[in-house]
């Protein structure tokens, strides 16, 4: 497979891929290797340099001097460019959802293709913005001009993970470029080439140095951005867990910190809403087509009493319709999970949840081990009913396709148990009763809120969590500009004695 090709400059060597730095690819300085494995059939697809604190120093250096050029383009121009990348991600989409297909394990149809047209649209979206980068005048007096400014603030260290790779990537590269800082991206070790793919068309169109991608570990190459002394601010998208150790580094240099973390999300379904199309949107709020390998997935669903067994019947009968397998094939509805480690972990919680006492298994459970699904590392679409708040399987990110049942029968309960939890990402509300849809809507702690509807973000909406899903928003104009500019005031005595 032909890794990332740009239109200067081949980077891969058969399926040997290089990283992006200072507008060259190389190999990285120690010359180890790190093999990509794509988990719909377990086959090494790719090997990418494994990346450590050398690599990640070049990365920053060059970024760090690409920036005093970089900032100081007109910000249409940078626009320009980043409208210029879109157009050349759009005409090559197939190209691109392939890979992703074949590197994560998402199906085709379902998620890397719209990915894929995703990334192109966060790109274009975020090129029209550069002339919003606008400061204030302050109103102080006839005496006094005082203005504030947006500027950049200069490198940026940005570390995303594997579940969206070219979404997460296009989210960070156009709002830290256009804002006129420059970027260091470490790629997640699993799903690289789709980032690199990007990078190389990205490298198309901008100066060097500007766009720089590092492969590697979290602990050896994302640890060393983080840590970096010259990277000014850091953006990661990631594990609760992880989300620690990004803000404890930036606490050492008090550099500003975004963070996209986990999340328990809760679906509440009123009685009024046992209808197929609330079944079919809790489906697409579980995210089943993506493995549910989603921050954003309503993984604990809150169904009242009087619809309980009727409404899982319905939600039975449709998720067991979905197809799983190939990534590639165009009839798949539901592909892999992205590795042997997630896979394990999926299967842990299935394995419990059918031990704990009370539960119901009311379809899916553990995976076959022989036939088709076995090559690769296949789920099954798992749902226990009877499920209580304080399980396990209901208080922890499972990132998998496993939904947690919870009976109510009194609104303020419910709502109380779709707060019990350390997250606060997204939330789904099910009911023809707006009045008592949106009293949900303000009582839920979530930083997004759905009401009759279970889609995924779409550039201009300020997206984020609260609570331990994160600080920061990133997928707007105000994202833009909190997350990647710095506010400068400029303050004029106009009432200087004349010569
Ligand atoms: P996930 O569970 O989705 O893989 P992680 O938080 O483990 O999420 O990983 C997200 C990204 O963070 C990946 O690019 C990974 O390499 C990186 N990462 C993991 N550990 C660290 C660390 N200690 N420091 C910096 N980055 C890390």
């Amino acid at each position: 497979m032909a890794v990332a090709m740009g239109k200067a400059t081949a980077v891969t060597t058969g399926k040997r891929a290089q990283m992006l730095i200072d507008g060259s690819w190389v190999d990285g300085v120690s010359g180890k290797q790190i093999s990509v494995e794509s988990p719909g059939n377990r086959q090494i697809i790719a090997d990418i340099p494994r990346g450590g604190a050398e690599d990640i120093d070049r990365a920053v250096r060059a970024a760090s001097k690409a920036f005093a050029s970089w900032s100081r383009v007109v910000p249409r121009e940078r626009g320009r460019m980043l409208q210029k990348i879109a157009d050349a991600v759009e005409a090559r989409v197939e190209e691109l959802a392939r890979i992703v297909a074949e590197e994560t394990g998402n199906a085709i149809r379902t998620q890397a293709r719209p990915e894929a047209r995703g990334a192109a649209d966060i790109i274009r979206y975020f090129g029209g913005l550069a002339s919003e980068l606008k400061g204030e005048t302050i109103p102080l007096g006839e005496h006094v001009l005082s203005y504030t400014r947006r500027e950049p603030i200069g490198v940026v260290g940005a570390i995303i993970p594997w579940n969206a790779p070219v979404i997460l990537a296009a989210l960070k590269i156009a709002p830290a470029l256009c804002a006129g800082n420059t970027l260091v991206l470490k790629a997640a070790e699993d799903a690289p080439l789709g980032v690199l793919w990007l990078a190389a068309i990205c490298q198309d169109h901008l100066p060097k140095g500007v766009l720089n991608v590092v492969t590697g570990y979290g602990e050896e190459a994302g640890a060393a951005l983080s840590a970096h002394p010259h990277v000014r601010k850091l953006s990661f998208t990631g594990s609760t867990e992880v989300g620690k150790l990004i803000m404890r580094a930036a606490s050492e240099r008090i550099v500003p910190v975004s963070l996209e973390l986990g999340g328990k999300s809760p679906s509440i379904v009123y009685p009024d809403a046992n209808e197929d199309w609330v079944v079919d949107g809790i489906i697409a709020a579980m995210r089943f087509t993506r493995q549910s390998q989603s921050c954003t997935a309503g993984s604990r669903l809150f169904l009242h009493a009087d619809i309980f067994d009727d409404f899982l019947g319905k939600l039975a009968e449709k998720t067991k319709k979905l197809k799983i397998g190939d990534p590639l094939d165009e009839a798949t509805d539901v592909g892999a999970i992205i590795n042997e480690k997630q896979f394990k972990k999926v299967c842990g919680y299935v394995e419990e949840g059918m031990k704990q006492s009370g539960s119901k298994l009311l379809f899916g459970g553990l995976p076959p081990k022989t036939g088709p699904l076995a090559q690769g590392y296949f789920a099954i679409p798992t749902v226990f009913a009877n499920a209580a708040n304080d399980w396990r399987l209901a208080r922890e990110e499972i990132f998998g396709p496993v939904l947690v049942a919870i009976r109510w029968s009194d609104e303020a309960e419910a709502i109380r148990m779709a707060n019990d939890s350390h997250y606060g990402l997204a939330a789904y509300v099910w009911t023809h009763d707006i009045g008592r849809a949106l009293r949900a809507a303000h009582a839920i702690e979530a930083g997004w809120v759905q009401v009759n509807q279970g889609l995924g973000q779409s550039p201009g909406h300020s997206y984020g969590g609260i609570k331990q899903s994160g600080i920061g928003r990133e997928f707007s104009l105000e994202g833009m500009l909190d997350s990647f500019t710095q506010k400068k005031n400029v303050t004029i005595n106009l009432n200087t004695p004349s010569h």
